[in-house]
């Protein structure tokens, strides 16, 4: 694992680490914060949440609470075809769809083609604007794909002649890739840079329609890798997504990535990958994602993170990068808009 810019351990400011007592201490409170009265917003304006997976479950209003509560007025969320009517009659225009395929059927993966191919044309129906590639180093392993595999070719030009943007996954934590870690047989799954030719082929064989890597590119572990890739491909965007990834990593480099978010801010979506699913714990679960992106965007904290990560230090960081409210305003809401990737948010 590469460290770079340690993050020395300073004390957490009282604010950020109001307490309540009575507040039950678990994997997403590990502090035993009270999430329900949310730190105040640098901003006034609304913020969307690019990247998340909304299932329609018991889950769903604990998770729309937290969302309130933190200011989040909009939601891009990546739901299976089959709840998509059902959260659109929950929240007409405040969700907006990214057409993902039903994973369950990729076993056969000519059928499966066939079927994300018609997938598409459903959820473009449903008003969805943007179309996920879940291109991870497991489906090298899986299916022998990346981006720029022959077989995934039709499902992309369909996807374009739809008039679809793109969100890819094309990367995974650099720490996976360590001794004992899921990636760490090269020979199969790539090493951590061979993931991104297939997605520079990509850029440009959409080009110029926008592209979102998610989870700021898979590779904020090196921001300055980041900004040349968005020099060299002026239709890619980033997202914020990945909570613990992207805290973790912010925070054994704050300085970096704070130089990359001022350069790049009107290349970045903000977004939690939060999940809402019944296998999923409740309101603390959601409202800690949203309070680690607020402090970790908004503050100058220095201190813990209320959340246990096992791929981090112990105990587990978070660095405030204090951006500026204009960086933080064309990352929440802005860009999204400009991009076309939201119907009518806030
Ligand atoms: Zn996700």
């Amino acid at each position: 694992m590469r460290q770079r810019g340690g993050c020395v351990p300073m004390p957490a400011s009282p604010d950020a680490t109001r307490m309540a007592t009575n507040m039950t201490r678990g994997p997403a409170n590990r502090l035993g914060l009270d999430y329900h009265s949310a730190p105040p917003r640098k901003i006034t304006g609304p913020i969307v949440d690019a990247h998340c997976h909304i299932h329609v479950c018991e889950q769903t209003d604990a998770f729309f609470e937290a969302a309130q509560r933190y200011g989040i007025a909009a939601h891009l969320t990546m739901t299976p075809l089959s709840d998509v009517a059902r959260l659109r009659d929950l929240r007409g225009n405040r969700v907006g769809f990214i057409a993902i395929p039903n994973w369950k059927s990729m076993a056969d993966s000519r059928e499966f083609i066939g079927q994300w191919m018609a997938d598409l044309d459903a959820f473009r129906r449903f008003g969805a604007r943007v179309c996920k590639f879940w291109m991870a180093p497991r489906i090298r392993k899986d299916l022998g794909w990346t981006l720029e595999h022959p077989a995934v070719r039709p499902v992309i030009d369909h996807a374009k002649s739809l008039g679809y943007r793109f969100m890819v996954h094309v990367a995974d934590p650099s720490v996976w890739w360590g001794d004992g870690k899921p990636y760490a047989d090269t020979g199969v799954f790539g090493t951590k840079l061979d993931q991104y030719p297939p997605l520079e082929w990509f850029l440009e064989y959409v080009a110029p329609t926008t592209v979102i890597a998610a989870h700021m590119g898979g590779f904020v572990e090196d921001p300055a890798f980041l900004d040349r890739l968005l020099e060299r491909h002026g239709n890619l965007v980033l997202d914020s997504s990945a909570t613990k990834w992207i805290v973790r990593e912010v925070a054994r480099r704050p300085a970096e990535v704070r130089e990359l978010m001022l350069r790049r801010g009107d290349r970045i979506l903000f977004g939690s990958d939060l999940v809402v699913r019944d296998s999923f714990e409740g309101f603390d679960h959601y409202a800690s994602r949203y309070w680690a992106h607020q402090m970790m965007w908004e503050t100058p904290y220095r201190g813990e993170s209320p959340i246990d990560d096992p791929d981090a230090d112990d105990p587990p960081k978070l660095a405030g990068l204090d951006l500026p409210p204009a960086v933080l305003e064309a990352m929440y809401a802005g860009n999204a808009r400009r991009l076309g990737l939201v119907p009518e948010a806030g």
